[in-house]
């Protein structure tokens, strides 16, 4: 006797899905069932019964899936698609279909400290916005791991530093995507930059500008020489801590970038929070 369905057809094959070969890797061209590691970086409910979560992925980058029947009272998610929790998904993968299907998340890792502390809650919450919005550019398929390293790192902090480990960690997140900023020699001309040199630090060229070229150059933020240093040390993965208004300035500095590069005109909410809480910090 054939073993169960690895999908939810009846014993008839009766599905929703189209017609399949039980234990077989792809059931149909464009429909394929995938197991890889995974994150949760947002969840929200969907009809009566399921949930709707975008999870970052070791191997295919951000997928959106359903998890039906994931709100009934004894499902077979449990508390596994809590929010940063991470672990083993199965997903039937329906083609080119934006929303695919969890088949089961067993989730090795749940991070209920970035739950209990609105500080670690702004950070990750940025950092899983960052991933999904800029997740469908990730080609490195090392995406998950920078997500997972950067969500631990910030359970980990001390309360102080929250902040410099979540701007640090989005900073390296951003590497991983293939667009960090250009910071030791000049974006437009290349000119080496002495490393005490305040320097004008341009959105849409990509990074620091000589003297020359910033002159040339609409727009463009001051970029004093610690700033600078503080930025090269976390994309090298180095800690610098920073005081909270400087936190609050390498936050809307991180933000412009991102939406910069974004380029669609859709706030980041998730950091504007972020920084709004900061602000409200220093006004205290
Ligand atoms: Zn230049």
């Amino acid at each position: 006797m054939a073993p169960p369905c690895w999908c939810q057809c009846d014993a008839a094959g009766r599905s929703s899905n189209p017609p399949h070969e039980a234990g077989g890797t792809a059931y149909f061209s464009g429909v394929s069932q995938l197991g890889t590691d995974a994150l949760v970086l947002h969840a929200f409910d969907y009809r009566e019964t399921s949930r709707i979560v975008r999870l970052v992925t070791r191997d295919a980058g951000v997928l959106s899936v359903v998890a039906r029947g994931a709100r009934r009272p004894k499902n077979r998610f449990g508390a596994g698609l809590d929010l940063f929790a991470s672990g083993q998904a199965q997903v039937v993968m329906h083609g080119t279909r934006d929303l695919h299907t969890l088949h089961a998340f067993d989730a090795a890792h749940s991070r209920p400290e970035l739950g209990t502390s609105l500080d670690r809650f702004a950070a990750a919450s940025a950092l899983a916005e960052l991933c999904i919005r800029f997740g469908q550019e990730s080609e490195t398929g090392l995406l998950y791991e920078r997500a997972v390293e950067a969500l631990d790192a910030i359970v980990a902090s001390d309360p102080l530093d929250v902040h410099a480990t979540g701007l640090g960690a989005a900073w390296r997140v951003v590497a991983e995507l293939g667009f960090a900023p250009t910071l030791d020699s000049c974006a437009s001309c290349h000119a080496s930059l002495p490393a005490d040199a305040d320097v004008t630090f341009h959105h849409r060229a990509g990074g620091a500008l000589c003297a020359t070229c910033a002159r040339q150059a609409r727009g463009g933020r001051r970029l004093p020489a610690e700033a600078r240093g503080t930025l090269v040390s976390w994309i090298g993965r180095r800690p610098a801590a920073v005081d909270s208004t400087a936190a609050r300035s390498h936050l809307r500095l991180l933000r412009e970038f991102l939406e910069e590069h974004l380029g669609d005109g859709r706030p980041l909410r998730a950091f504007v929070a972020w920084e709004a809480r900061q602000l409200g910090r220093r006004a205290k």
